[in-house]
């Protein structure tokens, strides 16, 4: 029979597993039977005995790793991590779910990546185990645990007030009466019934809540349980003398295994044309003419959407995610930039220097609009780049060229290579792949003789008071430049007969 503890390892079950455990002691231990369940695992895939965890530790790290791998690696193979949805792992899964949370509680805080990452796993894991159970099961198991989780029969919506600040449910997904929240059948039926014509009521309520619905409360709620533990060990660790070093060690490993999507995922493989671009810093040069004219500065109207809407998720996918069209996988900067630096250092400086530009400058007359631009890059409406906030709004991703030309015709000025892309962010990337291809003198570049090509335009620097972080040659000694891309295109097109 599968343990609530499985789905939920706070709950009282869980902590029983906790209890039983007692101390630290003998934690990295090898433990054969754990071996031995995954070993036997008929769904499993075993490419290499290390791959097996051996204590809880490593089980705690092949949680995070099998989150951070089927989120970012798009040839993610699911059979690999088969064993963290089988119930027997359950005492042992339990106890790597308190480590996980110990560990980055104590090391990172609530308010970092870390957390978020490892509340979000949390929800995930939980789902996926519930799509693996026998339907039966699964109702059984929501049933049992949402009656541990909402405490009572009657919910007011104000007992989701927490999960409704930290934007894990909207008030839309709710079925409230009298701000009641309905997820009973009978209740709905009572309630409802009479006053539903012309359909059938058990089948609105199917629609309207059925397993759907309380699965989705049950995920939230165990997610801002873990989110409220991770907390609490915080506080309790800054008032501890000195945390248990197999804990820091611990959320030392959690945070390589966060790091590797930006090492082994979608940069710099060098795949040549096919494969991912690297993300690195900015090369102005290589950005198509609308961007130029941006950085130039908005002299006409249309300031705030060129800058806010325009130049914000344009600077910050070519320089955080170059790639995000080609992946297809959503991201959140924090995903591409830990610990906000770049976003900070390199990014922000820039969308700022373009709007001084502005004619009157737009921070001049329209302060708001920084947080404007902080809400495009997913921090919510607030005045500065705070991890707690991430999520609150979504990070835009770059207008497409048809967009651009319906909105902000000004700033469009097509050359050569604008025939044939469609979003400028896929221009950015096939003058900076141009540069790569002809640096390594690739079959693609068309000209043994490639460094000719080199630093066609003259470097400049795009900063107002040189100052930028950009790597914009300010000194000359531009170490990054593009070919001279119309020149370049011309022969190309004249030779497809496209000129
Ligand atoms: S075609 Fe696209 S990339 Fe080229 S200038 Fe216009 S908007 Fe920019």
């Amino acid at each position: 029979m599968v343990s609530i503890s499985f789905l939920n390892p706070l709950s009282p079950e869980g902590k029983d597993i906790v209890r039983e455990l007692g101390s630290f002691e003998g934690i990295s231990e090898d433990i054969p039977e754990l071996r031995s369940l995954v070993a036997h695992n008929p769904s499993q895939e075993i490419v290499d005995d290390q791959e097996i965890p051996s204590n809880y530790l490593e089980l705690a790290l092949k949680r995070m790793e099998w989150y951070i791998q089927k989120k970012h690696d798009r040839e993610f193979n699911s059979r690999k991590y088969a064993f963290l949805s089988d119930y027997a792992i359950t005492k042992y899964d339990v106890i790597s779910f308190y480590l996980l949370c110990q560990a980055i509680g104590v090391k990172f805080g609530p308010n970092s990546r870390e957390t978020r990452v490892m509340v979000e796993a949390q929800g995930d894991l939980v789902q996926e185990r519930l799509g693996k159970l026998r339907t039966e099961d699964s109702r059984f198991i929501v049933e049992k645990s949402l009656q541990m989780l909402l405490k009572d029969d009657l919910v007011h919506w104000t007992f989701f007030q927490e999960l409704l600040s930290t934007r894990k449910i909207r008030l839309t997904d709710l079925l409230l009466d009298s701000g009641e929240l309905i997820l009973d059948r009978e209740d709905f039926l009572d309630r409802f019934g009479p006053r539903i014509k012309q359909r059938n009521p058990s089948s609105m309520y199917e629609l309207l809540i059925g397993d759907e619905l309380k699965e989705l409360i049950m995920v939230k709620m165990i997610m801002q349980e873990t989110e409220d533990y991770i907390k609490q060990v915080h506080e309790k660790a800054r008032i501890m003398v000195e945390p248990n070093p197999i804990l820091l060690e611990l959320a030392d490993e959690v945070a390589e295994v966060l790091a590797e999507p930006m090492q082994s995922y979608g940069y710099g493989s060098g795949r040549g044309g096919s494969g991912p671009m690297k993300a690195g810093p900015l090369n102005p040069l290589a950005f198509p003419p609308c961007v130029k004219k941006a950085l130039e500065g908005i002299k006409s109207g249309g300031r705030n959407d060129a800058i806010v809407l325009f130049m914000t998720p344009f600077v910050s996918y070519a320089r955080l995610y170059p790639d995000v069209f080609r992946m297809n996988i959503s991201k959140r900067i924090s995903d591409q930039d830990p610990q906000l630096e770049v976003t900070e250092n390199e990014v922000l400086p820039l969308i700022y220097e373009a709007a001084q530009r502005c004619v009157p400058p737009l921070f001049d007359d329209q302060p708001q609009e920084k947080v404007n631009i902080n809400a495009k890059l997913g921090f919510g409406m607030h005045s500065t780049l705070k991890m707690e906030h991430e999520g609150e709004t979504t990070w835009y991703t770059p207008m497409s060229c048809e967009k651009i030309k319906l909105h902000l015709p000004h700033l469009c000025r097509p050359d050569e290579v604008c025939k044939k892309i469609g979003n400028p962010l896929s221009y950015y990337n096939r003058m900076i792949w141009e540069v790569s291809n002809l640096d390594k003198g690739g079959p693609d570049s068309g000209n043994s003789n490639a460094s000719n090509n080199f630093a066609a335009e003259s470097p400049r620097n795009t900063g107002t008071n040189g100052k930028s972080n950009v790597n914009t040659g300010a000194n000359g000694k531009n170490n990054q430049s593009v070919p001279k891309s119309s020149n370049k295109n011309k022969s190309h097109d004249k030779k497809s007969g496209e000129a």
